[in-house]
């Protein structure tokens, strides 16, 4: 487990454990189990905890251990053929436990194995075939100390024994070494030195073979944590809600001193910091910086990721975020991917480190899949958002419709139940409204609509609640409100209407408005009552002429 990408951690660790328990085929589960019981971590292949390796991108050469245990399945077979074609022969594979460490063997085939376990990264033969990357071969009256250097019991063997020892590699880079041994060198066959060298690239193909499928399959398992992630977002959530669960996935999947999530602004040629984690002291949330010449806006502007291994050594950058910040805060490492949403990018998800050579290409593929999701759920966000919003809200007025009028009454009226608070509806009806479309048209008749909208709402406090009620009817939920206190606000609301004139495309028109109020709880206790009471007072102004407040008990105000 601890070798699958992107890299053991703690929380990661479970989750996988969680995604393989759950869903995994029947053979992953195993296993995974074995490996557990096994308790031979340090004994795989490359081990490599991403957390303490220091600069070396390659270090990250390591299998599953799916693919691992095939692997060295495949080896076996190999050694076995090996042997098969010369029965004289010894053979053994070492890897390296590490890039520079020691090589240990894993795979022996012989009659007996006097091996050493463990080779030192310097012993001369291992160094000299590494770096000649061909097979050599050893022999006691050229080299008896060369010899010795192999085997922990050196006198059980006869004076003559011979090895060849060839590389294995896995493209340009040395993962370790085929020793093949005879006891008398005659043993050797002339054809024995083709084939332990064949054999050698044989077992660095089938380690790429194998390596890419520890990619892929790990890259799946990203995915199905990312699916996982995905699923725990909600959208109601609000984008900052979604930008935490961002960070805190990347923090458990990636090595950063500093990551930021910046987003074009309206001006288009600068990008806001939406959000930011680990180093602050440069730049942070809510800092702006120009797209152009900058390394996180050029990730925006050319909508590229970008990859930097050392930006102090390259002279071409200008800036990080801008001219001249790479050398007052020394960031080596840079990797940035665009965030898309369905009209292009618009804004860069960026990681950033003190260290040199932090980022791999696979962890560029990974933090590009982790943007592109981040952009989706923004749209995703975007659009839910607005598809709430047009249901909630009338799109001539931009005020709350009728449905969630109601709805919000209801909540007002069990909260000042609650609070024992009093609120005050207004219901409001445009006096004579009709004649307006009938004379002018019904674009009109919209405008004075939407202008009345306006009206209203600057009549009244940011916290009440103003409502298109129906066609030239609205409602004014007036919170924390009484009636007494009420009158005044809903005189200059019926004022606003038939105080100036509506004016538009060269057409003037004097309007008034009616209203009439009903309070909680005195004039009612439910949205019902308390609408036919104030419909009640408002029909009441309308009958004897209109343009006034009709309140309830009074028969004017
Ligand atoms: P009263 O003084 O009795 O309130 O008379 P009124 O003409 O204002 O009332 P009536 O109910 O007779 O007419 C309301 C009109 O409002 C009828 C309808 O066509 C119009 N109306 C309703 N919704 C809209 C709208 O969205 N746009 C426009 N332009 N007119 C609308
Ligand atoms: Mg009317
Ligand atoms: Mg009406």
């Amino acid at each position: 487990m601890l070798f699958i990408y992107p890299y053991p951690q703690g929380v990661l660790f479970t989750l996988i454990r969680v995604i393989l328990l759950l869903s995994i085929v029947f053979i992953f589960i195993k296993l995974h189990s074995d490996h557990e019981s096994s308790g031979k971590i340090s004994d795989r292949l490359f081990v490599s905890d991403r957390k303490d390796t220091t600069t070396s991108q390659k270090s990250s050469v390591h299998l599953g251990i799916n693919e691992e245990d095939q692997f060295m399945d495949s080896i076996e077979k190999i050694l076995d053929m090996i042997v098969a074609s010369n029965p004289k022969l010894n053979v053994a594979v070492y890897f390296k436990n590490n890039l520079e460490g020691s090589l240990s063997l894993r795979e022996f085939h012989g009659e007996e194995n006097y091996f050493y376990q463990e080779l030192p990264p310097d012993n001369p033969i291992v160094e000299k075939v590494i770096n000649d990357k061909k097979i050599i071969l050893v022999t006691p009256d050229k080299d008896e100390d060369a010899i010795r250097s192999f085997f922990s019991d050196f006198t059980s063997l006869p004076a003559s024994t011979s090895l060849f020892v060839s590389p294995i590699n896995y493209d340009d880079l040395n993962i370790g070494i085929l020793i093949a041994q005879v006891d008398q060198y005659r043993d050797f066959d002339e054809k024995d030195e083709k084939t332990i060298g064949l054999a050698s690239q044989v077992i660095g193909g089938e380690f790429i073979h194998f390596r890419e499928l520890s990619e892929l399959r790990s890259d799946n398992l990203f995915y199905a944590q990312l699916h996982a992630f995905q699923n725990r977002l909600d959208i109601s959530h609000s984008k900052e809600e979604l930008l935490t669960s961002i960070l805190r996935f990347c923090e458990r999947n990636f090595i950063f001193d500093k990551l930021t999530i910046s987003m074009v602004t309206e001006r288009k040629d600068e990008a806001v910091i939406k959000a930011v984690t680990g180093f602050t002291m440069d730049f942070g949330e809510g800092d702006t910086f120009q797209l152009k010449g900058t390394i996180h806006g050029t990730v925006i502007r050319d909508d590229v990721p970008i990859k930097y291994d050392d930006m102090v050594m390259d002279s071409t950058i200008e800036g990080r975020f801008i001219s001249g910040d790479i050398e007052e805060f020394r960031f080596l490492s840079f990797l940035g991917v665009p965030i898309h949403n369905k009209h292009g990018a618009i804004g860069c998800l960026a990681l950033e480190s003190f260290g040199s050579k932090k980022y791999t290409d696979s962890d560029c593929r990974v933090l590009g899949v982790i943007a592109d999701q981040f952009g989706t759920l923004i749209d995703w966000w975007q659009d839910y958002g607005a598809v709430r919003k047009s249901a909630r809200y009338d799109g001539l007025t931009n005020l709350l419709n009728r449905r969630s009028c109601l709805e919000r009454f209801e909540d007002e009226i069990s909260r000042a139940g609650r609070y024992q608070d009093n609120l005050v509806l207004m219901i409001l009806d445009l006096d004579k409204f009709k004649r307006i479309n009938d004379t002018y048209g019904h674009l009109y008749g919209d405008f004075v609509l939407a202008e009345t909208a306006s009206r209203l709402k600057n009549s009244v406090r940011n916290i009440d609640i103003v409502a298109r009620y129906g066609g030239e009817e609205f409602a004014i939920i007036l919170i924390n409100a009484t009636k007494k206190g009420t009158i005044t606000t809903a005189k200059r609301t019926v004022e606003s209407i038939a105080n100036s004139k509506f004016e538009k495309d060269d057409i003037t028109v004097n309007m008034t408005i009616s209203a009439g109020i009903a309070e909680y709880p005195s004039d009612g206790r439910t949205v019902h009552q308390l609408i036919a009471i104030a419909d009640e007072a408002m029909y009441d102004v309308k009958r004897k002429g209109g343009n006034d407040v009709g309140i309830p008990g009074r028969t004017n105000a």
